[in-house]
């Protein structure tokens, strides 16, 4: 079998990895000259690791998540009161880092830099490159994210919706730090996550105009979070200005009714790009190449099977994702002081219930 994955983000880099371990003639094409993990750091949850275990590539990060010294979780107020407790039990990993570890487990030779796969047919499973190349797979993996070009091939293609907010992103040398929170205001919040290395992870999201590329927008970063609770302005000074970064968040406009269409299959966002209020869009990327690989190296013929365990699960949780941001960023001082008033309210136990049900995730027997 000839399996040819389109993109090495981490849901391609995460297939690529195990059907080469199961022994299976892959080739893995990158538009970009180089592999790179770009946007800051990023949290793994336990259904993510769950599913590099079943991959046969966990290792490295269990090792790492069993090395960090969590001793808090929950959501915040502006003031700094937890609002609720939950287990942090992921991993908070700088995302090159992420990359080298995905890497590792793939050889040179199967990585194709420069490769911008610009039509896939999906009957016949031929790949035709920007530099006119072309190259024909048993089973073609669009892993080529939220502006896939295999999804625009061969599948229907609902577009890209903006959510209404925009989110900084930055790693800081300091101040050291042992818990995970995420702080709840006005149509903002901030979070942090602690790095195994000792660094710290954070985002912090604002509703307003979309933002347009190379914009930074770093004075009304400041001003909006300068009087936040500690570490948070801390955490701001601590990271250099032009490592900062500012994008619009965005997601797929509605659901796709398939993943699968002749030999092609989608997986990560190129098949359900969602908000990153839950923290899942890799996860669920993990989760789809997981079931896939297993399918692939058990030898199934019908591809298709592939949506029974995937779509429902996926698209489920990219409503969730959608819903959480909508009660963060909806509303005004109002809204949002009764919002963290019930929250308050709410045990912890139906709090850590609510993100279980996201996170305890079993691979099925395939
Ligand atoms: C602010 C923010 C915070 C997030 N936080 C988390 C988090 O904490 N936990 C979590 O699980 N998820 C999180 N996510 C989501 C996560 O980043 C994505 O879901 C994940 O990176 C998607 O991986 P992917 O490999 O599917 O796609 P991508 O990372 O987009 O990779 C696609 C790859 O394909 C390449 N490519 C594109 N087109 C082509 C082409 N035509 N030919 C060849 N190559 C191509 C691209 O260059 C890229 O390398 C967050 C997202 C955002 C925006």
């Amino acid at each position: 079998m000839r399996v040819g994955i389109i993109g090495a983000g981490i849901s391609g880099l995460a297939l690529g990895a195990a059907l080469h371990r199961g022994g299976v003639d892959v080739q893995l094409y990158e538009r970009h000259g180089h592999i790179r993990g770009t946007g800051a750091g990023i949290t793994l949850a336990e259904n993510g690791l769950t599913a590099l275990d079943a991959l046969g590539i966990g290792a490295a990060f269990r090792h790492r998540q069993w090395g960090q010294t969590l001793v808090r979780g929950g959501i915040r107020c502006p003031e700094g009161e937890w609002l609720s407790c939950i287990p942090a039990d992921g991993l908070g990993i700088d995302r090159a880092e992420l990359h080298t570890l995905l890497l590792k487990h793939l050889p040179e030779t199967l990585v194709h830099t420069s490769a911008e796969a610009v039509d896939v047919e999906a009957q016949t499973g031929t790949v035709t490159f920007a530099d006119g190349k072309v190259e024909r797979f048993d089973v073609v993996v669009g892993a080529d994210g939220i502006r896939s070009a295999v999804r625009r091939s061969c599948f229907y293609d609902p577009g890209i919706a903006y959510a209404g907010y925009n989110a900084w992103r930055g790693v800081s040398d300091g101040p050291l730090y042992d818990a995970v929170f995420e702080t709840w205001g006005e149509r903002a919040r901030f979070g942090a996550v602690p790095l195994h290395d000792g660094r710290v992870y954070w985002f912090a999201v604002l509703s307003g105009a979309e933002a347009t590329p190379g914009e930074a927008r770093l004075d009304l970063l400041k001003s909006t979070f300068a009087s936040w609770h500690d570490p948070i302005p801390d955490l701001l000074r601590a990271t250099p200005d032009e490592s900062i970064q500012l994008l619009p968040i965005q997601e797929l406009a509605s659901p796709l009714p398939t993943y699968c269409n002749g030999k092609v299959v989608l997986v990560g966002d190129a098949a359900h790009a969602m908000t990153p209020n839950l923290g899942q869009g890799a996860c669920q990327g993990l989760e789809d190449v997981a079931v896939l690989s297993a399918l692939l190296l058990n030898g199934t013929q019908d591809i298709r099977t592939y949506d029974e365990y995937r779509l429902r699960r996926s698209q489920t949780i990219a409503r969730q994702s959608r819903l959480v941001g909508r009660v963060i960023h909806a509303g005004g001082r109002k809204v949002a002081s009764i919002r963290n008033w019930v929250l308050g309210r709410v045990p912890d136990s139906v709090s850590q219930r609510q993100v279980q049900s996201v996170t305890a995730w079993q691979m099925p027997a395939l």
